[in-house]
């Protein structure tokens, strides 16, 4: 199951099933993101989220499903409260002036290691496929479903942050990452192909958070654990949208 999009003090979610479907998943989330308070307006452009309507039977099961677990939820607020507390960080200045260190020069050199030893698989799959057509074709239907997993599950705009970049070979460039990750070094994406000279792999040698994809700015680095006051506050908040949750569900099952 997953729960939560929280958001600038807001916090909004709905359970799903973990065993549904893409097109199951894709629909309760659109769902939650259409019932979400910061979400919605974020995403309503296209014109595809209206607000849920009591036709759509995913929408009422999700909306039983965290009506039924909200007490957990608020149990969990304090925790549940830093999920998306995220100080964006910065490494040096990149548009000034950069002397590269040698942890520099080391990250490269590991960067260039793993893209030798993944150019060196590559080409072994490729003799494989080559003597094998089935092999091929397994793997080819392995990869369209894995793009389309991938493009179907576009991040939005709201959960990109936009980050410059100086890199290896003295380029500066944006790049994008996912607006959970403080650092775009992180998970393995320490270097990058750069678009100005080709040079791939380039590490990133210096960054700075410069704003969401969809235009919002920096937040400010994230609050100190919210104090008693607060979540109390929250929690009266979170127990009133409940107590109307499980009116309209009830109104919902009677029809
Ligand atoms: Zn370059």
């Amino acid at each position: 199951m997953s729960l939560l999009d929280y958001n600038n003090g807001v916090m909004h979610g709905v359970w799903m099933e973990a065993e549904q479907d893409v097109a199951d998943s894709r629909t309760a989330v659109n769902r939650m993101l259409a019932r979400s308070p910061t979400a919605a307006r974020a995403s309503s452009g296209d014109g595809t989220h209206t607000g849920p309507t009591a036709t759509d039977r995913h929408a009422t099961r999700g909306l039983r499903l965290y009506v039924r677990y909200a007490p957990w939820v608020l149990l969990h607020l304090p925790n549940v409260l830093h999920v998306r507390d995220v100080t964006y960080e910065s490494h040096g200045v990149p548009l000034k002036e950069y002397q590269l260190t040698r942890a520099d020069h080391r990250r490269q050199e590991g960067s260039e290691d793993i893209r030798r030893h993944v150019d060196g698989l590559a080409e072994q799959w490729r003799a494989e496929e080559a003597a094998d057509p089935v092999l091929r074709a397994g793997r080819q239907a392995a990869v369209e479903q894995a793009l389309k997993i991938l493009f179907e599950a576009r991040t939005p705009d709201h959960d990109l942050m936009r980050w410059r970049v100086r890199l290896y070979c003295g380029h500066i460039t944006e790049t994008q990452r996912h607006a959970e990750t403080a650092r775009p070094t992180m998970h393995g994406s320490s270097s990058m192909k750069c678009p100005e000279c080709s040079k791939d792999p380039s590490t990133i040698v210096a960054y700075e958070p410069i704003g969401f994809a969809d235009q919002r700015p920096v937040p400010p680095p994230a609050l100190k654990r919210p104090t008693r006051a607060q979540l109390e506050r929250r929690l009266a908040e979170l127990e009133a949208e409940v107590g109307d949750l499980r009116s309209k569900d009830s109104s919902q099952e009677n029809r």
